[in-house]
This record gives structure tokens, sequence and C-alpha cells, in this order.
């Protein structure tokens, strides 16, 4: 096998856009015919980030084969075609389980089982799994949080000794760093010439430097940072922040060479590269022709990544519109519970509203004060996962006058469970890896709006969440007008559901945010941005 390996590390602090620049180099060497893999490391030691709260971790991102990895597989995906799975995220949580099991099965018996070499042989045949497959020409590894964690220490040390063992045609190490500046806008190396030296300590020289500052640097702090790092002058490359969409990242790098430089030290043949489709992204955004206001009605509002495929994914149809995406983030537990002045105060200046996932009670009748807001007022609303089921609530409560409809992961004993558990589910107790997680089929009822919007019978859509939409009542709220749109094949669980006599009403039990791309924006996503289009300008 002799596929190449490009580790991507990051110093100074965390938050650089580390998973950007990353996917930005995946991009790169795609445009130049590569098939490339991502890799996620994530030092911490939970096995994966499904337990952990969207404060903690941001989003879940879930895979097609139903893995809860970190949010930068999002970017990946945004960014590349590398295909996404279980293997492409590890985790100190995932490597030390397999060491420890292994240990007790007796494989390592009579042996002390230790970090150097049990842990990191455990590291390097999860990386190898990815890219050594045969078709693979370059993966991308990218080591989460910041050269100097205690945590990121056995994946560093199994990087280092990727040059060993594989030598410097196959292996790439690529630091992305912070120039900051002081109070004259002076630009200071000294937090690189220090996270670079804490990396050469471990034994790991950086072939590329990529310098987040504000603004591009200048020639001379290029040639410092060169002389201090021992990294040449032309490999010192300004990420400088962009002013208007991460998707120019790629043209940025682009310019510098950063691509051509990657493929001379990787000893690969430096093809043609057109990058019209970037090019085309980013000239859509900057020539957007208005703005709409999408109010984001969940309850993780305060923390950007918390939502962030979603956001990604209004993007992608705002540049689908020529439209700007101004998102107005409104805490579901501020809303009144009731009142319709009060919401109307806080939702009338929107031209839609999305209802994201969540778990747990907090938040909840807000949520459902705003849908009944948008399906009264015919004001675009779009309902992902918890957002469907709070939307059939709503419908319930409203429509039925069922004034105790629920989810039963928020009132156990309601009689109108409208949502609930699967029979199966109820004796479920462990938390981890335990929801309907992952793609897939669901049969889209033709004659409907969902089904205007696939162009298809068939679709396939990824999932994340334990509660289903009632059999019980399904019936029901057929009955009352409510649209079933979407079941699985077999008919037995309901997909997704629409608003009758609505501009676009729609609520879906999968998270179709995963799976938008600039380049080819969800069809979900570019419908509901057009009917909110619609909404401004009426
Ligand atoms: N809490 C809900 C469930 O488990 C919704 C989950 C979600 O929105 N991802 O079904």
């Amino acid at each position: 096998m002799s596929g190449k390996y490009i580790f991507v590390t990051g110093g100074v602090c965390s938050g650089l856009g580390k998973g950007v620049a990353a996917s930005s180099i995946g991009s790169l060497l795609e445009h130049h015919g590569l098939k490339v893999r991502m890799i996620k490391i994530d030092p911490y030691i939970n096995v994966d980030p499904g337990t952990m709260s969207p404060y903690q971790h941001g989003e879940v991102y879930v895979t097609d084969d139903g893995a809860e990895t970190d949010l930068d597989l999002g970017n990946y995906s945004r960014f590349t075609s590398s295909p996404l799975e279980r293997i492409n995220s590890v985790t100190t949580g995932q490597v030390y389980q397999e060491v420890i099991r292994k240990e007790r099965e007796g494989r390592f018996l009579g042996r002390t089982v230790q970090v150097i070499p049990h842990i990191t042989d455990e590291i390097k045949s999860r990386l190898f799994k990815v890219g050594d497959q045969p078709d693979v020409d370059v993966t991308i590894v990218e080591i989460g949080g910041t050269v100097g964690d205690i945590e990121s220490i056995p994946f560093l040390e199994t990087a280092r000794q990727f040059i060993h063992d594989l030598g410097k045609k196959r292996v790439l190490f690529v630091h992305l760093t912070l120039i900051p500046t002081v109070s004259d806008g002076e630009m200071k190396t000294k937090p690189t010439q220090h996270s670079v030296a804490s990396l050469r300590q471990i034994g790991i020289q950086p072939d590329i430097v990529l310098c987040r500052a504000p603004m591009p640097i200048s020639e001379e702090l290029r040639r410092k940072i060169s002389l201090f790092t021992n990294v040449e002058d032309e490999a010192v490359i300004s990420a400088y922040d962009v002013q208007s969409t991460v998707y120019e990242i790629p043209l940025i790098f682009a310019e510098q060479k950063l691509n051509e430089i990657i493929l001379e030290k990787l000893g690969l043949p430096d093809t043609p590269c057109d990058l019209s489709d970037w090019k085309r992204v980013v000239e859509a955004y900057n020539t957007a022709e208005r703005t709409v206001r999408i109010g984001l009605v969940g309850k993780y509002t305060e923390l950007l990544d918390s939502y962030k495929s979603i956001y990604e994914a209004l993007y992608h149809g705002g540049i689908d519109n020529r439209c700007q995406i101004e998102l107005v983030k409104v805490d579901s537990d501020q809303l009144p519970e009731s009142g319709i002045s009060g919401l109307e105060i806080i939702l009338k200046d929107l031209d839609g509203i999305l209802i994201p996932g969540g778990f747990g009670q907090r938040g909840i009748e807000g949520m459902v004060q705003a849908a009944g807001y948008a399906r009264r007022n015919r004001l675009p609303c779009f309902g992902i996962c918890l957002g469907m089921q709070v939307m059939v609530i709503e419908f319930a409560r409203s429509i039925l006058g069922w004034e105790d409809a629920n989810s039963t992961e928020f009132a156990p004993d309601s009689k109108h469970g409208v949502i609930s558990l699967l029979e199966d589910q109820i004796d479920v107790k462990a938390y981890g890896g335990t929801m309907r997680l992952g793609a897939s089929p669901s049969r889209v009822v033709p004659g409907t709006h969902l089904h205007r919007i696939y162009h298809s019978d068939e679709i396939s859509e990824r999932h994340r969440h334990r509660y289903e939409v009632s059999n019980s009542f399904r019936e029901e709220l057929a009955k009352a007008g409510l649209i079933f749109s979407a079941f699985t094949p077999d008919n037995a669980l309901v997909e997704a559901s629409e608003w009758p006599d609505h501009p676009w009403g729609i609520g879906v039990q999968y998270h179709p945010e995963f799976k938008s791309k600039p380049v080819s924006p969800h069809p979900l996503f570019s419908t509901f941005v057009a009917a909110c289009v619609r909404n401004e300008s009426a």
C-alpha cells in the first residue's frame, strides 16, 4: 500500500478552524483528481459525543452507518466527497475500550499493557484501516485539541511514528496556528514559535504552517515565521479571516499554492485543478439580491455550534435562492407559553421559522407556541426531528382539541401521547448509542408537498432519535387533516408530516441537514428558503 497521510494539528488555542482548514485541503486534493479520506481524532475519553450536551460539544454529526461523531465530520462532508463512516472518527475512549477489551480477552498475556506500543498501535491500526484501502490516495487526519494538551500526546506520538514507519514522502504535517494582534494592530509571532517548538519537542517538524490572523500576513512576517519554525518560506500560508463565507477558504489556500506545495512534498503529480465550483458558491454568496430572516426556535441557540449543520444547510439554501440568510436565534425557553401578542412581537418580522432537534423537556412549550403561530399565520415552518414532533403535538392540541397531547418523553402519563416510544424500546435503559441511528430508506407518498420536493418515491436520510409518531393516533391525526407524507418502507413508522393548506409547513423525523453541501444544497432547505423568500417579498 502506498497511501499518503497528512496530519493536521493546531496550536495556541482552540477554535481556529482546524476542521475547515483540513476540509479545504481535502477539497483541493480532490480537485486534483485524488481519492481523499478524512479522519477526525478527538482526544476526550468519551467513546463518542452522543451522550454529551450540545453546550459541551456542539452538534453531534451522524453518519450513514449510525455513528455519532464530531461536528468536524460535517465540515468534511460539506467540503469533500470522502465517504464518512464510523471508522472516520477516532476517540481516546474507543481506543482504550478496545485495548482493554483485548487485555481482558488475554491477547497480551504476560505483557504489561502500555501507551507505547499498545495504545499507539491501536491508533495506527484505526488510521490504516481508512488510509490503506486500495483506492485511497491521501488520508487527512485532524488531531483535535491543541498541541500541549495532555490528552493528545498519544495521538501526536502515533503521528511521529508514521514518519518513522512510512518515510517523509508518505507523511506530511500541517500545523494551524494563531497570529494575534496587539492593541496597535501589530501581528505577533511568538505564540506560533512556541507552539511549533512544543511540536518539535515531541519529534514533529511541521512541513506547512497555516497562520490564522485577522488579515493577510506580510512578506516580512512570513519570512520571520519561516526562520523561527524552520518551515520553507512559501509553506507559511496566510489563513486570514474571510469577509464572506468559509467556502472561500479553498480558494484562499489555492491562491497561495498550498495544493501545489502539498503535491510536491508528497511526490504526487501536479495535475490541473479547476476550482470553478467553489468560485460559483462564493460568487452566489457575494451577489445575493436579498436577505431573508429565519428564526431558529430552539433551546441551545446561544451556542453557535449546536445546530452547525442546520445553519450551513440554510446558507446552502440561500446560495440556491440568491439570498443571504439572517438567522434570528429565538430561545424557545423565553417564548411565552401563552399570550398571542407576546409571540407576535418576537416572531412577526420573521420570514420563516425552523424548529430543530433536541432532547429533554426544557423549551418545548415555547416551540409548540411558535409552531402554532406559523401554522395559523401561514409562515413557512420547517420542523426537524424534535421539531416535527412538536408540529404534530401542536396540531393534535389545536385541531383535535387534545389539550394534553404531548410526547411521552415529556409527559409519560399523557392520555394523548401522540409521540411515543416503540414497544420494544420501552425497556432500553442505556443512553449511549441506543437510539434509532443512521441512514434508512423512506417511502414518499405521491401527491404530497414532500414528493414534489424530492421528485422521488424513495429517499434515504439519517436518523437520531428515540421517539416516533404514535401509531395509536396516526389515523385520527390524518382524519383531522395532518398529512403524513413519508413512511418507512414497511409502513410501520411515520417519517414526515405536513400541514394541509399551508405554503410550506413540513416536519421530518430525520436529519436532512447532514447531507446538504454548498455545491448541492438539500432540496428541503432550498425549497424552505425559497418559501421564506416568497414570504419576504409578499
Ligand atoms: N428527543 C426526541 C427523540 O428522541 C428528538 C430527538 C432529536 O431531535 N434528534 O425522539
